[in-house]
């Protein structure tokens, strides 16, 4: 109940109240309304991770964070391999919560506060550290091909192995305000395609351009 004085120009007084429950009940649920919208735009629906439209925000300000303090990016780029057979020997359905697994997976790879985790597309995943060199980004590959192989996801119909296999390409960077940052995107993706090429269920870093 909002409560306020009015005067007249006569001079007299009043005391006005007014009942603000449904304005306050309304303001509310469109603040939450507005969450939910800006939560829908920067989330992929299937897994809850952050999504491309967020990554490309992201790696826009980390990109330029780093040519500002000099300290390295890096970039992991991550293909569930053979995952048209998985769908085709288990059905899209189950396809879906092999893809939720994996991000769960992922997501607990990531460690660092800052470490952004992203449902590139598809069956595509994308680790973004900032303030992460060469080395420390290939024990977080490591960390992720290894926990993948721990989950045990069965895939009769690969030719790789018998459980599930994802292939990374790693790159790193020190930005530079010059360059734009789809160069690191495109140096972890050749890197990626050379693994797809080499027999998949690895990774491997890109060469540096320094
Ligand atoms: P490669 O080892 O070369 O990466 O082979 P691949 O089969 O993983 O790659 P390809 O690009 O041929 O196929 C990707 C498959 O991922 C096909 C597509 O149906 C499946 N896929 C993409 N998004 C989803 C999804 O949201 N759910 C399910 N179940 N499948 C998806
Ligand atoms: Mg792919
Ligand atoms: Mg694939």
């Amino acid at each position: 109940l909002h409560s306020y004085a009015l005067g007249t120009p006569s001079g007299c007084t009043g005391r006005a109240r007014l009942a603000v429950t449904d304005l306050c009940r309304k303001s509310l649920e469109l603040e939450r309304n507005n969450e939910q919208l800006a939560n829908l735009s920067t989330t992929d629906a299937l897994t809850g991770l952050a999504n491309r439209r967020s990554f490309d925000q992201c790696l826009l300000s980390e990109w330029q964070r780093s040519a500002r303090s000099q300290q390295p990016l890096s970039l992991l780029l991550i293909d569930v391999d053979h995952f048209k057979r998985y769908n085709d020997h288990y059905g899209h359905l189950a396809g879906d919560a092999c893809l939720r697994q994996m991000a769960g997976i992922l997501y607990d790879c990531a460690q660092r506060s800052g470490e952004l985790v992203v449902r590139y597309g598809g069956e595509e995943f994308a680790l973004l550290l900032p303030g992460t060199d060469v080395e420390a980004a290939s024990v977080v590959a490591q960390r992720c091909m290894d926990e993948l192989v721990k989950a045990q996801i069965s895939h009769a119909n690969s030719p790789v192995s018998p459980w599930l296999t994802c292939s990374i390409g790693v790159a790193t960077m020190i930005a530079s305000p010059e360059q734009l940052p789809e160069i690191l995107v495109r140096c972890a993706d050749e890197a990626l395609y050379r693994v797809k090429s080499a027999g998949r269920a690895h990774f491997s870093v890109a060469p540096s351009l320094t």
